[in-house]
């Protein structure tokens, strides 16, 4: 099947010709026929399947005709995150350039001066972040009755991150008859409630989950300890050709602590997590996307849906709390046809959760075989010329491993902060700012 079999425009397909597709996605080939004939549409189906483009095309072809009033966008797209509002402003951009819709993103953490201005002029599309967009409508700055299209995009993650009351308000604010696309990586018992009340004799879909069948990405536990965990990961970054890393963490503390901790230890690392403004946060993906470092530890909201190409490598520093999140964070890497290696760090106390995981992808992780702690050997009392050598070279083995190992214990020594990694993985404290003094090593533009 070619995307002229699911009844685009030219313009559309010209466009998609440009972005080098020459296929459709299993998503795009069920969602894109319904969408065009108007119908309501739930879908199943998580980010690295092409969902995006299965909405944006449609509904470029469906405000080709159409004029914007002001005030009153004609169509809007919920995202949970700002860097997922602005992804697919950037598909709008690619898929639209030939038509001519008008277009405004409003999420927090930007001047909404401008944001404002656009939405007066009148746009077709309105990408939006659920507490900006509430916060404009209660200031009068924006009128939904002109609303004719909307998508909830990434539904249970707006769940988890407590948005569904938002939603629930702003879907009232719409026109009753509206279409209305609902996607979703999973549907929890309150999105299917969600969908049941605001959606209309919706067509339902389902894609597999491209992580459980993505043969291209090469999965493996690492078993460690809460205590080993960072001297595990430099590890793995050491040995493995690690082109580009993304670094998950459960936590925002964990995140910077880590970036701080693998700079320290020369690697090229930036962070991106939730409590980081917006242009820093961007400044961040810039920076890994030119390639001027090529470690980014995230958080899993900071980094939901990220599409960057080229990933190597995932790490997970920490087991996610949901199961689902090893899905979305392992997709970050063997995207679009490439291979790819995910790494997930595991101590004891992970057993559920590694299971959970198991259970859900319905796949034995292979488990990295250990070799056994080696001996150390006596500290010679000043280092053979060897000795010195190898420190300068770099080697393999043993020598290396106890180096690394004295090495990473004189610096933890020296960075000592005021919690351990063993209370900083206790409990989820997921919106905790930290407010512990702040080494040095981390002061290099953190927002604290
Ligand atoms: P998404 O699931 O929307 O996050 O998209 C995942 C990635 O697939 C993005 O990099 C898209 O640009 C890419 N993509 C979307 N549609 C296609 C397609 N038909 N063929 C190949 N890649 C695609």
């Amino acid at each position: 099947m070619t995307f002229a079999d699911l009844g685009l425009s030219d313009e559309l397909l010209r466009a998609v010709n440009d972005a080098g597709y020459n296929e459709p996605t299993p998503v795009q080939r069920a969602a894109i026929p319904p969408v065009l004939m108007m119908k309501d549409l739930i879908a199943i189906a998580q980010t690295g399947t092409g969902k995006t483009a299965s909405f944006v095309l449609p509904m470029i072809d469906i405000l080709a005709h159409g004029r914007s009033r002001a005030r009153m966008p004609r169509s809007l797209i919920l995202e949970p995150t700002r860097e997922l509002a602005a992804q697919v402003a950037e598909n709008f951009e690619k898929y639209g350039k030939y038509h001519k819709l008008s277009m405004a993103l409003l999420i927090g953490g930007v001047q909404m001066g401008d944001q404002v201005k656009a939405l007066e002029q009148g746009v077709d599309v309105l990408i939006a972040t659920p507490g900006r967009l509430m916060d404009l409508f209660q200031r009068g700055k924006i009128l939904l009755t002109g609303c004719s299209m909307l998508v909830i995009d990434e539904a249970d993650r707006m769940l988890d991150m407590g948005f569904i009351p938002d939603i629930e308000e702003i879907c009232t604010k719409l026109p009753a008859t509206r279409q209305t696309l609902l996607f979703s990586a999973t549907m929890p018992p309150p999105i299917k409630k969600l969908a049941d009340r605001f959606l209309s004799n919706p067509r339902q879909i389902e894609v597999a989950r491209p992580a459980t069948a993505n043969v291209n990405i090469e999965q493996m536990l690492v078993p460690t300890s809460t205590r080993t965990k960072r001297e595990t990961l430099r590890r793995l970054l050491r040995a493995e050709d690690v082109r580009t890393a993304i670094i998950f963490s459960n936590r925002k503390t964990t995140v910077r602590d880590l970036a701080g901790s693998l700079l320290g230890h020369g690697f090229a690392a930036g962070q991106i997590h939730g409590d980081m403004e917006q242009p820093e946060r961007l400044k961040e993906l810039d920076r890994f996307k030119a390639g001027d470092i090529n470690i980014l530890v995230a958080s899993d909201v900071a980094a939901r849906g990220l599409d960057i190409k080229g990933v190597s490598h995932v790490f997970n520093f920490d087991v996610p709390w949901h199961p689902d999140d090893y899905i979305h964070r392992i997709g970050r890497t063997g995207r679009a046809g490439a291979t790819g290696k995910a790494f997930t760090l595991v101590t004891p106390e992970d057993d559920e959760a590694v299971a959970n995981i198991e259970k859900l992808t319905g796949q034995t992780i292979a488990r990295e075989v250990q070799a056994a702690e080696p001996e150390r050997a006596p500290e010679p009392s000043a280092p053979s010329p060897d000795r010195a050598r190898d420190r300068r070279g770099g080697r393999s083995g043993r020598g290396r491993r106890d180096d690394q190992k004295r090495d990473d214990q004189r610096r933890d020594d020296s960075r000592r902060e005021s919690r351990s990694e063993t209370e900083i993985n206790s409990g989820p404290v997921e919106n905790e700012r930290w407010n512990g003094p702040v080494p040095a090593f981390l002061g290099f533009g953190i927002a604290v």
